[in-house]
């Protein structure tokens, strides 16, 4: 990103919530976003999202998607089963990362450039494996050791939207100010490390 005042939404999961909520909002500001889709869950019920507990969400069908899309929307790929990447073998990799993509591309019709690791989650060999596949970056979590460091050009840190921020929070959010960036990422590490405590607990149970 060139412009030092860019700012980008996306919204990972392909829930449907994100074309009857936001999707209206963000058309009145003429507004465009990206959503990560996993494979497969298009026009699914949610029924893998440990988090979440007993709420359940629909998934974007192709039809949304599709009108997203047309409306200028970037669409990504979100893998397609939503496992965390960073335990896969390669060929699991290559098939969640390089597969899923071809998938999108095939029933969208569309060109698919972004990846959000499920997760956040990011590390070499995942980067590798979305460069492997020509997709134009791989979008994750805000790690500490990317605050102080300019080398952004295909890892694309993200700082989550939760549903206790405020204007305000989000404002510190995008400031560029760093000590309210440093603050935001460390409170999403911590709502992170209790997310994936709750991952670990749902794979042993
Ligand atoms: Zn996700």
């Amino acid at each position: 990103m060139d412009d030092p005042y860019a700012l980008a939404i996306t919204f990972d999961d392909g829930y449907l919530n994100v074309y009857e909520y936001a999707f209206p909002i963000l058309e009145e500001l003429n507004a465009k976003a990206t959503v990560f889709i996993i494979t497969s869950a298009i026009g699914k019920s949610n029924d893998w999202d440990a988090n979440l507990g007993w709420i359940h969400f629909d998934h974007l069908g192709e039809e949304e998607i599709a009108i997203l899309s047309n409306s200028g929307w970037e669409i990504g790929s979100h893998g397609n089963t939503h496992k965390s990447l960073k335990t896969l073998s390669q060929d699991e990799l290559d098939w969640e990362i390089g597969e899923s993509k071809n998938i999108l591309e095939n029933r969208l019709n569309i060109n698919i450039s972004w990846f959000a690791s499920p997760f956040g989650k990011v590390d070499r060999k995942i980067l590798n494996t979305t460069s492997k596949y020509n997709y134009k970056g791989c979008c994750g979590f805000y790690p500490f050791r990317l605050l102080t460091s300019r080398n952004l050009a295909f890892e694309i840190p993200r700082l989550s939207v939760y549903m206790i921020d405020t204007v305000k929070t989000v404002e510190n959010k995008i400031s560029g100010d760093y000590k309210k960036l440093r603050n935001e990422v460390l409170k999403q590490n911590v709502i992170s490390f209790f997310a994936n405590a709750t991952i670990a607990v749902n794979a042993v149970r």
